[in-house]
């Protein structure tokens, strides 16, 4: 095996939420006989009429003139030219803006664009400043915690809690009286909604990260991986946020193409530059194939109707079922909280004073042949002791009501048992 570098050797830690990931594959493999139900997944359901329209838009690619300038060549690193109009007419009509090119940036998905700006942005200055990358809102997006090659860059910001004890609801809120964005930040980033707890950041309070950083010239990345106006997978009203400092970051993997990879970068021109710079030594572009494609689906418009009338009700119905099934088979004497569902596609359950760890939930669950995810490796940059890092769960809302369900049935049976035995 050769010698690897710092960096090759942090870029070989499974990070987060790959290592559960490996355990699930492993509890797969070892135990086929089983059937699990599967509440771990962060891979989009296939929807028919989604995989269909990619299918559409992939015909008419595939017999038009176009197909040889796609496939056949390479082309400017900022991304292919027809989906970056598609994304400026489209959001300059939407959102009354004034984008032009120079405001855009095609990615291999949007894991990519953070990775670049964590780097362009953060760890050190050429006169040894650390700059730090700020997640102001723990707990968050678990692949945050593997892109910077300066892992003392990352800091993350405990949440203030807001309950509902009567409804067992819970809400986190950006904690303004410990967050710290000054002139040793690089950059902020969050997610809006949220992987994993289905949060979303008042407009407010976007407004307020971006006012700090902007007195500090810091660019703030919004994660838009489930935001409107694609896949438009929330529940609450909120509207996206352009301009000054604002990144926003779009992924088209939740409406349905996560195997092109394709992420969008929408900001000021010199971030735009930057970000740009660092993709061409990476890899020259995104596949010109799915971009392609993107920018029919986004052109038609057919993309943001599929969002709001299929993508958006389909998960929506999902957490309503986890929601309804829970409030009925759950012990009521338990301090248990979900976290108001606002979009997204998964569910946070918050067990108060939990007698074990998350990961021996997980583990007494999965005997029960149900697998959610142990909640601890969503906090990623938060390095504080903190009792509530291991007393949450994540629920995917990618599976078949009946398995929500159940699943959930079972794992109330199993939350009963835990906290009985104190
Ligand atoms: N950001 C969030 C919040 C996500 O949940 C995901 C994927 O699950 C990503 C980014 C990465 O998405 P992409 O496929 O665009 O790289």
């Amino acid at each position: 095996n050769p010698d690897l570098t710092r960096f090759g050797e942090q870029m070989s830690h499974l990070t987060g939420v790959r290592a559960i990931m490996k355990d699930i594959i492993e509890t797969l493999e070892a135990d086929r006989g089983r059937e699990f139900i599967n509440l771990s997944a962060g891979n989009p359901v296939i929807l028919p009429e989604v995989e269909q329209l990619w299918r559409d838009c992939t015909a008419e690619l595939l017999s038009s003139s176009e197909y040889g300038e796609v496939v056949c060549r390479y082309g400017s690193s900022q991304g292919y030219q027809p989906l970056i109009d598609a994304v400026i007419e489209d959001f300059n009509k939407r959102y009354g803006l004034n984008l032009n090119s120079h405001n855009i940036l095609i990615a291999p998905g949007s894991q990519a664009i953070y990775f670049f700006a964590a780097n362009a942005f953060g760890g050190y200055t050429s006169d040894g400043t650390l700059k730090k990358i700020v997640l102001p809102l723990s707990p968050d997006y678990t692949g945050y915690g593997g892109v910077s090659l300066v892992p003392e860059a990352l800091v993350s910001y405990k949440p203030a809690l807001e309950v509902d004890p009567l409804h067992h609801q819970f809400k986190y809120r950006p904690d303004f009286s410990q967050l710290e964005i000054d002139e040793t930040t690089g950059c902020v980033i969050f997610s809006r909604p949220c992987n994993p707890t289905g949060n979303v950041l008042t407009d407010e309070e976007v407004n307020k990260i971006t006012a700090l950083a902007n007195a500090f010239d810091v660019p703030v990345l919004i994660d838009s991986a489930y935001a409107p106006p694609f896949p438009a997978l929330n529940f609450t009203a909120m509207t996206p946020v352009f301009g000054g400092n604002a990144i926003h970051c779009m992924s088209l993997s939740k409406a349905g193409l996560p195997g092109e990879r394709i992420g969008i970068a929408i900001g000021e021109k010199p971030v735009i530059q930057a970000l740009q710079s660092f993709q061409t030594n990476l890899c020259i572009h995104s596949s010109r194939y799915g971009q392609a494609i993107a920018a029919r689906a986004i052109a038609s418009g057919a993309l943001s109707e599929i969002a709001l009338n299929v993508i958006r009700p389909h998960y929506q119905q999902k957490f309503d079922v986890l929601e309804d099934t829970l409030a009925q088979a759950m012990p009521k004497d338990v301090p248990w909280f979900l976290h108001r569902g606002e979009g997204a596609i998964f569910a946070w359950l918050w067990f108060r004073d939990l007698p074990i760890t998350d990961w021996e939930l997980y583990q007494q669950i999965k005997e029960v042949g149900v697998i959610v995810v142990p909640g601890e490796s969503f906090f990623p940059g938060l390095q504080e002791d903190w009792s509530h890092k291991k007393q949450c769960l994540r629920v995917s809302l990618t599976a078949t009501n009946l398995e929500i369900a159940t699943g959930m049935r079972r794992l109330a049976e199993i939350v009963d048992r835990v906290y009985q035995r104190v």
